[in-house]
């Protein structure tokens, strides 16, 4: 069955696919970023160790959730911060609401949090009647462009400057050139007035430490710090996933995040961040909030099989060398989280029956999972996504049971063979016209015509049995 969604991806893949201007536009962004990446990679003394090492401190994590995730509130509830366990999106939402009715807020300022892409937390601000303002650059971008972020780690790779240009007009008035830096230094003013007025501050998390209650947030713009720290309320959005075991795994963990996201050793600003401000500090904000959110992720690791998809630290890396989001792009995916891993977790955290198509958006090439930072089996994932997927669809299944009958019976085999040159033959005049059976195949594809002999026949024809 067709659903939404597969209509969905299915039209959007055909536009972006012919789009050929913005693909090689795409391409050509991602060429730095190799570059880049390689030579940092090529920095580290072992590279291939850290990833072991890395992976190992995410899957202790994870073998280990619920005792690391009690320390972790429990830190946190001794500094004073308040904790809400969200099992789902509307909850998350619920709390953050309540947060702003309490508080009589306004203006809400966000920084990147895919965490609050998952729930739909603008809309539902925006539709109780606050006014909410991204602060990463490309954020707000996609924000003013009304649009959801193309990828998770860089939300707006897709526009050209010029049309960044035009985004700010629209927004600002008359913005002048379309030099990166100008555009730059007139959000950089209108987002400076914001924070003196917001009433409240939304950030995600990296990491939270488990060891010391710690939430870790990397960054390269320095506009989270702001965010966390200058409004009168903070509330952190973390998936449960993001724990990791002590204060000195980040030592590996940050550098690898970096590294793997934006060929940088380190982004440019790492903070921690443990509460809210104390008696006699000048600095940061009166009420902290962590909402701990599920939303599926405890069905993800309960299915041993796939667990280790938990184990991602959101780097992008994935997105970055998979064929397929380089030609159909990230908003086609019609979800959160775009490209390998968003195929792989986005079915679990929603439905299999509504998403599993996205699992066969991949070539199985295994470039996703070569270049993940925590050696997460990406397309061995995407394969298991496949046959679930498989399973509930009767068509498929009724396909692949013919094929199985054909194989095991030669003769029959040999005689469908010859029939498809025939068919071949008789359909070859039709095509293009209204009456060729394979018209809709033939719009993005050649259909290969069957050989004018078989391999058997040849191999007879050679003397050879
Ligand atoms: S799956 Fe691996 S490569 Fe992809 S975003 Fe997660 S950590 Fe990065």
């Amino acid at each position: 069955m067709k659903t939404i969604a597969l209509q969905q991806f299915r039209h959007d893949a055909d536009i972006a696919a012919a789009d050929g201007d913005r693909r090689a536009f795409i391409r050509t962004a991602l060429g730095g970023y190799y570059g880049v990446r390689g030579a940092t990679m090529a920095s580290y003394a072992n590279y291939p160790a850290a990833r072991a090492k890395a992976a190992a401190i995410k899957w202790d994590a994870l073998e280990n959730l619920g005792e690391h995730l009690e320390a972790f509130e429990s830190k946190l509830l001794d500094r004073g911060v308040k904790v809400h366990w969200a099992t789902d999106a509307a909850s998350a939402r619920g709390y953050v609401l309540d947060i702003l009715h309490r508080r009589e807020a306004k203006l809400v300022i966000k920084s990147k949090t895919m965490t609050s892409e998952e729930i739909h937390l603008n809309d539902a601000m925006e539709q109780a009647g606050y006014d909410v303002v991204e602060s990463d650059l490309g954020e707000l971008i996609v924000q003013l462009n009304k649009q959801a972020p193309y990828h998770f780690v860089f939300p707006c790779m897709h526009l050209k400057r010029g049309e960044i240009k035009s985004i700010f007009d629209k927004a600002y008035g008359e913005s002048g050139s379309d030099d990166p830096e100008n555009l730059t230094m007139i959000a950089r003013r209108v987002l400076r007035q914001q924070y003196l007025r917001a009433d409240v501050g939304i950030s995600g998390a990296n990491f939270g430490v488990a060891e010391t209650g710690t939430i870790s947030i990397t960054e390269n713009e320095g506009n989270s710090r702001l965010t966390c720290a200058m409004p009168r309320v903070h509330v952190v959005l973390m998936g449960i996933e993001k724990i990791v075991p002590r204060l000195a795994d980040l030592a590996l963990l940050q550098p690898m995040l970096g590294t793997a996201g934006t060929g940088q050793l380190m982004t440019c600003y790492n903070s921690l961040y443990l509460g809210p401000k104390r008696g006699g500090e000048i600095d940061g904000p009166e009420e902290m909030h962590v909402v701990l959110l599920d939303n599926g992720r405890t069905r993800i690791l309960a299915d041993s099989e796939l667990r280790d998809a938990l184990r991602c630290i959101r780097c992008g890396a994935c997105l970055n060398v998979c064929p397929i989001f380089k030609n159909v792009g990230g908003h086609t995916y019609g979800v959160t989280y775009q490209g390998p891993i968003g195929a792989v977790i986005e079915p679990h955290l929603r439905t299999v029956q509504e998403f599993g198509h996205l699992s066969a958006a991949s070539s199985l090439c295994g470039a996703c999972t070569e270049t993940c930072p925590v050696k997460i089996d990406i397309h061995h994932h995407l394969l298991r996504n496949r046959k679930k997927a498989a399973k509930s669809k009767r068509g498929e299944r009724a396909i692949f049971g013919a094929f199985t009958f054909l194989m095991r019976r030669p003769a029959l085999l040999r005689w469908v063979g010859r029939a498809a040159g025939v068919i071949d033959r008789l359909a070859r005049p039709l095509q293009g016209s209204a009456l060729d059976p394979f018209k809709a195949w033939r719009q993005s594809r050649t259909l290969p015509s069957p050989a004018p002999s078989s391999f058997r026949d040849y191999w007879k024809s050679r003397g050879r049995r």
